[in-house]
């Protein structure tokens, strides 16, 4: 319990660190440029309540810019998080804000995958929700579904046998996966909501199958009971008063 060194690797080999929680799961926002190894004394002179543990070196903290637009989709940088007795991951790092966008916990891919359709279309994934006119990154979605997207829950599997699991992020340099969809499902998916400033909103307009189809079902429905009950009340006011004028 409590905190965990995080290594951010760089693919230069430059390397930063942060706190991983596991009270949250997740990698906390402040970065830190040293790492104060396990047994040393901390910068109030004090051990730490677990010696054995490495720790971010707090006055190393690193400027945040977390006010600044983040970088374009080709900019940001792809590392690996590596966290001490735990998992690593890879996640997108934001060299204008100089921050980590994220996944900031491992288990986003799965995420990713639940919530969103692989679209192949002018040479590039995209990624896209669920009967979404558009791909999140603006273009009109006109290619094929790769398979990607599935629906796990109690049980419940679709498709079924479900797609092979896939780490887009693993893929950020490969050349097929569209940066800026990915970057926009990161920033849609992020967990814990550290962030200030939201993600802009999704521009994919979501479409009902058959617009405006069950609405004008359901109003002639409604119209039809209308003009039947109409019927009944006026047979009925008229045998009474057929009944009033001439009795039994
Ligand atoms: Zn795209």
């Amino acid at each position: 319990m409590g905190d965990w060194l995080a290594r951010i690797h760089f693919p230069d080999g430059r390397v930063i660190y942060a706190n991983y929680s596991t009270i949250t799961g997740s990698v906390l926002e402040t970065l830190y440029s040293s790492y104060i190894p396990q047994g040393e004394q901390d910068e109030n002179g004090y051990y730490p309540f677990d010696r054995g543990r490495n720790r971010v070196d707090r006055d190393s903290k690193l400027p945040e810019h977390s006010d600044l637009p983040i970088s374009d989709p080709d900019d940001l940088i792809p590392v690996r998080v590596d966290v001490e007795a735990s998992r690593s991951w890879t996640a997108l790092f934001c060299p204008r804000r100089n921050q980590l966008l994220g996944p900031i916990s491992p288990g986003m891919g799965d995420l990713i995958q639940r919530e969103f359709l692989l679209i192949l279309q002018n040479g590039k994934q995209h990624l896209a929700f669920d009967k979404a006119a558009q791909t999140l990154c603006g273009e009109p979605v006109s290619g094929e579904e790769l398979p990607f997207h599935y629906f796990e829950w109690n049980g419940i599997r679709d498709p079924d046998p479900l797609p092979p699991k896939r780490d887009l992020f693993q893929e950020w340099n490969g050349g097929q996966i569209c940066r800026a969809c990915l970057l926009r499902a990161t920033l849609t998916c992020r967990d814990g909501g550290w962030d200030e400033n939201p993600p802009p909103p999704i521009p994919a307009e979501r479409v009902t199958e058959y617009p405006g189809k069950p609405a004008g079902r359901f109003s002639a429905l409604l119209q039809l009971v209308g003009i039947l009950a109409l019927i009944g009340v006026g047979v009925f006011v008229l045998r009474a008063a057929i009944g009033y004028v001439f009795p039994p």
